[in-house]
């Protein structure tokens, strides 16, 4: 992970960058306004750490310049000041997160982390038993045997197979499949699940999906592997 530290006072500088660095960041630094512009012009950070007060300039516009320019690189604010107005406009700025001096160092290394943190993905195969779906290709198969779904069925098999060994309720199945309808039609989605259920449990091993009453209907549970 790289990171620019943007910051005027010497001794936190290097405080910062060893720290940074005994934690695993990569760091440049800079030690102003104009320095620190050629740097994010040659380049690419994962994270930027920004001292608002600099010698030839101030943080906040060398952050609206940079989001301007359409870079989106995440920014922690460091700061003296520490009024409301200053952390306001930090964050109208574009701010991502905002310090206040002085601030323990693992504060900030836990916002940086915040920060980096990639954004949770869901997952792309889901899996009950020898099904698998994956839902980018929107490939089905039963024990290695393609199934062809409508997009109904599929969008019924997905909701089921995200709550795999726990109940499904019918308000929830539909307002998955059908989106935008709220009344649910139990006629409708029954022939749809009854479609769906011949298709996946047809002649292959056991039963995957089953009607829990009163409540909807629910999908076995991954094989632990
Ligand atoms: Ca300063």
């Amino acid at each position: 992970m790289r990171v620019l530290l943007i910051e005027d006072e010497k001794k936190l500088s290097a405080f910062i960058t060893k720290g940074l660095t005994q934690e695993g960041f990569s760091v440049d630094s800079a030690a102003g306004a104009a320095e620190a512009s050629r740097q994010l012009l040659n380049g690419v950070y994962d994270l930027v750490i920004m001292d608002v007060n600099l010698p030839d300039g101030d943080g906040f516009a060398l952050l609206e310049a940079m989001r301007r320019e359409g870079d989106a690189t995440p920014v922690i604010m460091l700061t003296a000041r520490g009024s409301v107005d200053d952390k306001v406009r930090g964050l109208e700025s574009g701010a991502n997160d905002y310090l206040t001096k002085p601030f323990a160092f693992r504060e900030l290394v836990a916002r940086a982390r915040v920060l980096l943190r990639p954004a949770e993905k869901p997952e792309d195969v889901l899996t009950a038993g020898d099904l698998s779906l994956d839902v980018r290709s929107r490939r089905v198969t039963r024990a290695g045997r393609r199934i062809e779904l409508t997009n109904k069925e599929f969008a019924l098999l997905e909701v089921l197979l995200r709550s795999a060994g726990r109940p499904v309720s019918r308000a929830v199945l539909w307002e998955h499949a059908w989106e935008g309808s709220f009344e649910v039609d139990s006629n409708v989605l029954d022939v749809h699940m009854g479609r769906l259920r011949r298709k996946v449990d047809a002649g292959a091993g056991g039963k995957l999906i089953r009607t829990v009453y009163g409540v909807g209907y629910q999908i076995e549970a991954p094989e632990r592997g």
